[in-house]
């Protein structure tokens, strides 16, 4: 038995390290178990890109008018509560900065979903004005010539494109930013691989760790996004990591985690 908090996650990818992050603020103790080192997965080889909240309804095949028409409760909070978050991100970029001083590379981009057919023309230019009938409305119809001038090799059939706005990030110096707020509010992040859980009175009590064997340290790399200068992260500076234009090194995280073989949750 090693220690009692509220709640344990497991895996200190970005969402184990936002959940972790988010409930702190609300007073909840938690401690992150990550068997190998923060962002060692997903997270860290992600593009990152919080695409702009309506497109996924907009693209999926369905009819325009049949999107938000979806009973309340179902699609309708799923999207208000993306549109919340897409927004909160510019806050966070500087919140996480603050806390941590690491930048988590904050971006704007955008997304032109090109038209060559009158019939792809109209259902976009349809898409378009629907979601801003329901109040989203950063999107806008790009005109043929405004597409040439911004994008002179564009496909010449293309008759215009519906842009859309997306938000991007360094998808490891966001993870770590959140692990490393967390923790500044009393997270605590150690290694181990969870195997088993320990029931008692129909819930889970405790989150079962492999031990023995030696702590492994895992190699991973440090995206570098096209375009932006090269820095280390924080942890870069302190192991080796470092980054050009064109590659990312690998290196190792020097986490300084501990072994533990029981971790129990307070009941
Ligand atoms: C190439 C690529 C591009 C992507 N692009 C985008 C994008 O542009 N936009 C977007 O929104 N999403 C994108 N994604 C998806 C996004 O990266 C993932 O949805 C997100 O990172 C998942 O986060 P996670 O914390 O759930 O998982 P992970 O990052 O995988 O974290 C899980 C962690 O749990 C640990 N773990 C697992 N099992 C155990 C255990 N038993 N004990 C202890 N620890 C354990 C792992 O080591 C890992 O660190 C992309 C993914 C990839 C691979």
């Amino acid at each position: 038995m090693s220690g009692s908090y509220d709640v344990v996650i497991i895996g200190a990818g970005v969402a184990g390290c936002s959940i972790a992050l988010h409930l702190a603020k609300l007073g909840v103790r938690s401690q992150i178990i990550e068997r190998e080192s923060i962002a060692a997965r997903a997270s860290g080889k992600s593009w990152a890109v919080f695409a702009y909240p309506p497109r996924f309804l907009a693209l999926e095949g369905q009819p325009p008018e049949l999107l938000f028409s979806m009973p309340p409760g179902s699609v309708h909070s799923w999207l208000e509560l993306m549109w919340l978050g897409y927004h909160r991100l510019p806050d966070m970029a500087v919140e996480l900065r603050e806390a941590t001083g690491v930048d988590i590379g904050y971006g704007e981009l955008a997304w032109i979903r090109l038209a060559y057919t009158t019939q792809q023309e109209d259902a976009y230019r349809a898409a378009l004005a629907l979601q801003q009938q329901q109040g989203y409305h950063e999107g806008y119809w790009m005109e043929s010539g405004e597409l040439r001038t911004l994008f002179p090799g564009v496909n010449p059939l293309s008759r215009g494109g519906m842009a859309l706005p997306y938000l991007q990030v360094e998808p490891y110096r966001y993870t770590l930013a959140l692990g490393q707020a967390a923790e500044k509010r009393g997270v605590t992040i150690r290694q181990g691989e969870v195997v088993a859980f320990r029931k008692g009175g129909g819930k889970v009590r405790a989150a079962v760790l492999a031990t023995g064997g030696r702590s492994r340290q895992t190699r991973s790399s440090w995206p570098q996004v096209p375009g932006r200068p090269a820095r280390p992260p924080p942890w870069g500076a302190r192991s080796g990591c470092w980054s050009t234009a064109s590659s990312a090194s690998a290196c190792s995280r020097p986490y300084p985690f501990r072994r533990v073989g029981w971790w129990l949750p307070t009941a």
